[in-house]
């Protein structure tokens, strides 16, 4: 498996199975299961997803070395502050049936919950996740869904940059102005519902593009995600797509037909964190 070098000289694998929408019980226990055995070494869960019990237990029947896997979970946003984070990790890992978590997130910048303070609470929050680098708890931390002014917040008191920002990104969605940030920064960008959660599928665009390589449009779209260096987290329950997901490291995509799937339109876009009601 291919892999990024981030801020902090650690190693991520260039892909991660999603988890979201993947029922806790059997349905994710199987799909990690799969995804593990096929080949998959990083995968991408969150408290907010309710299923990372399942997920610790596919791990550890899995086999696998723990220093083999990349295991990354998020805070949610009920926890954004110093002692809330300390204890939500610690949830977190317990759940994961894990001594160290290898990537921990901030899942959202600006919950509707704190609207009015998110400011000091993220600050308070990553502090916490800081600390717990120091001992050895956690590899490497970063934020999911954070645009501009909420890294530059972030960054008047961080004493550790961001190693990656976790953001939605797709063929049709392309957020330039926090993706051209991160780069400047080298921090990772990770691109969430790569396939469009399903919009991609009957866009003739994709389509022609997909039967042009001989692929499939999931294929198509996670070898854009790495063109652009973005790091794909395709999700599914469903083994012949866990497989197929896997299989797209030798598309070349030409210059012109990466420019084309950029330039997608249709797609739902991404939210605006300042707005969303959760
Ligand atoms: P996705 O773009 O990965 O699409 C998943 C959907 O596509 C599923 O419904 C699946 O049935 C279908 N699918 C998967 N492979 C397919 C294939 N080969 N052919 C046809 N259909 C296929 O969407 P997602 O699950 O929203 O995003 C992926 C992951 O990103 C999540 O599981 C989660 O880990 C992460 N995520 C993070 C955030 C965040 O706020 N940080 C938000 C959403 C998702």
């Amino acid at each position: 498996m291919k892999t990024y070098t981030m801020n902090n000289g650690l190693t991520i694998p260039a892909l991660g199975f999603g988890t979201y929408l993947s029922k806790d019980g059997d349905e994710v226990y199987n799909a990690v299961r799969k995804a593990l055995e096929v080949g998959y070494r990083h995968i991408d869960t969150a408290a907010f997803y309710g299923n990372e019990e399942s997920i610790g237990r596919a791990i550890k029947d899995s086999g696998i070395a723990r220093e083999e896997l990349y295991i990354t979970t998020k805070l949610w946003n009920d926890a954004h502050g110093y002692e809330e984070a300390k204890a939500a990790f610690a949830l977190s890992l317990e759940k994961l049936q894990l001594d160290y978590l290898d990537l921990y997130l901030i899942h959202w910048p600006n919950p509707a919950g704190i609207r009015d303070r998110w400011q000091a609470a993220n600050a308070d929050a990553w502090r916490a996740m800081e600390e717990l680098v120091a001992e050895g708890k956690i590899r490497s931390i970063g934020v999911s869904n954070f645009m501009v002014h909420h890294m530059d917040e972030l960054l008047k008191t961080a004493t550790i940059v961001p190693a990656v920002n976790q953001i939605r990104l797709a063929p049709g969605v392309y957020q330039e102005e926090i993706v051209a940030y991160c780069r400047e920064k080298n921090i990772v960008i990770e691109a969430w519902s790569p396939l469009g959660r399903g919009e991609l599928f009957t866009h003739p665009t994709m389509l022609a593009l997909a039967e042009k390589y001989g692929k499939t449009v999931a294929q198509v779209a996670l070898a854009w995600s790495w063109a652009q260096g973005f790091l794909p987290l395709p999700k599914s329950v469903t083994d012949s797509r866990i497989v197929e997901n896997l299989d797209f490291e030798d598309i070349a995509l030409s210059e012109e037909d990466i420019a084309a799937i950029t330039a997608i339109t249709g797609v739902t876009g991404a939210y605006n964190p300042d707005e969303v009601n959760f």
